[in-house]
């Protein structure tokens, strides 16, 4: 797949408040000096520093108060010798200050103040431009803005940016035995799973995903739903009928709607073997077995690689290295993926393998990250030390 040439998603300006789990499309800078002014960090009095040196209970250095720092006004005018100023916490200090000290550090009368502890004075300030100086590059195209990310940017003057649109993202549900929840359902009919999970999954990557009538499984119906997906979308994800079936229509649909078509078609990995990815054009397609653990645990694995380029991103979700709590034992012949729940014990972070079939969606539900059996390994023993990776959470990464 890493051949092909995957479209970018269009880039367009949005609202910072708008920004949250939104892809850059282009490389930040600070727009401001952060803090603009240099700025107290105590509520006292700004000071020359050689006026202060050394001042003690026993010799307190006295200064003349000369006036009042207002929040969010500028200093009245430069500090002079012998004299000190009132700022509070966040005030700007006075040209010439390079001092501040805390009122718990002094006594004020008669227009005096005697300073008893200045140690300090000089680490009581933040300089301008301290925290970052207008110009700072702070992201690059493909970073995910996550909550405090947007207050960095907020501090730095950033009002706007250029996100990335999300990518359309066609959702085709198949199978003739699928019914909504809630719905009323007959004999060998069962729930749609993956309408909602996947859905689920790809909005909390960044994507839009698009959801469209349930494609009967019958050829002309398919192709036609199929049709429509990738002319409205940026990307197809088809849940069902991948397998080589007599009804597993994905295969041909995708192999008849254009070029290159079918690019990889099942891989040696469980769960999801005949997962299949395709391109129409610069479009991506990934088609995933219905079996709700593979169509999700797929989405992840070989899905988001692909739709991620989109967004100029890669998976980057860091693994949490993690105790395996029993043994693991499969066959060799494939790749696994086994979804795990991690839990803190004993100073240790836990993996507890949650084994069934690919048809349990509850060995998902309880699960909070993936860990891999390589191809050829077929067995990880118990207390050996593995590398959980966790599944798309917060929108930030898959
Ligand atoms: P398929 O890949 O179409 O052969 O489907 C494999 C298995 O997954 C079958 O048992 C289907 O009933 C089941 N399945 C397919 N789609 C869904 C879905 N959306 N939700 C839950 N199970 C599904
Ligand atoms: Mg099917």
């Amino acid at each position: 797949m890493e051949r092909h040439p995957v479209r970018r998603a269009r880039s367009v300006r949005i609202a910072l408040a708008e920004a949250s789990g939104r892809t850059l499309a282009g490389p930040l800078r600070a727009l401001e000096n952060v803090p603009p002014f240099a700025r107290s960090r105590v509520d006292g009095y700004a000071v020359i520093l050689t006026d202060v040196a050394g001042a003690s209970r026993e010799h307190p250095a006295r200064l003349r108060v000369s006036g009042d720092v207002p929040m969010g006004a500028p200093a009245p005018g430069p500090i002079k010798p012998g004299t000190a100023v009132r700022v509070p916490t966040g005030g700007a200090m006075p040209d010439f200050a390079d001092g501040a000290v805390m009122i718990e550090d002094t006594v004020e009368s008669g227009g005096y103040v005697d300073v008893f502890d200045a140690a300090e004075a000089d680490v009581n300030l933040t300089e301008t431009g301290a925290d970052l100086k207008a110009g700072d590059p702070l992201f690059d195209a493909g970073t995910v803005l996550t909550p405090a990310k947007i207050g960095l940017l907020a501090g730095a003057g950033i009002a706007e940016i250029d996100a990335y649109a999300r990518p359309r993202v066609a959702l085709l549900l198949t199978g003739d035995e699928l019914a909504a929840p809630g719905a009323p359902m007959r004999s060998g009919e069962i729930r749609d799973i993956n309408r909602y999970s996947l859905a689920a999954a790809l909005a909390a990557a960044g994507f839009e995903p698009v959801a469209y009538d349930r494609v009967p499984d019958e050829l002309a119906a398919y192709e036609a739903a199929f049709a429509r997906a990738i002319a409205e979308c940026d990307a197809v994800v088809i849940s069902g009928g991948s397998s080589a079936g007599e009804r597993d229509y994905t295969p041909a649909v995708v192999a008849a709607a254009g070029s290159p078509g079918v690019v990889v078609h099942h891989i040696k990995m469980k769960p999801g073997r005949p997962t299949l990815l395709g391109m129409i054009g610069d479009k991506p397609i990934v088609g995933l077995p219905g079996n709700p653990v593979s169509a999700f645990v797929m989405l992840h694995v070989v899905g988001f690689p692909v739709l991620l380029r989109m967004l100029d991103r890669r998976p980057d979700a860091v693994p949490i290295r993690a105790v395996l709590s029993q043994e693991i034992a499969v066959t060799p012949a494939l790749e696994h993926r086994i979804p795990v729940r991690l839990r803190f014990a004993g100073g240790e972070i836990i993996a507890e393998p949650l084994i069934g079939t690919s048809a349990q969606m509850r060995i998902l539900g309880f699960a909070d990250a993936l860990i891999t059996v390589p191809l050829g390994a077929g067995r990880i023993p118990a207390g050996a030390v593995v590398d959980a990776t966790p599944m798309v959470a917060s929108g930030v990464s898959p």
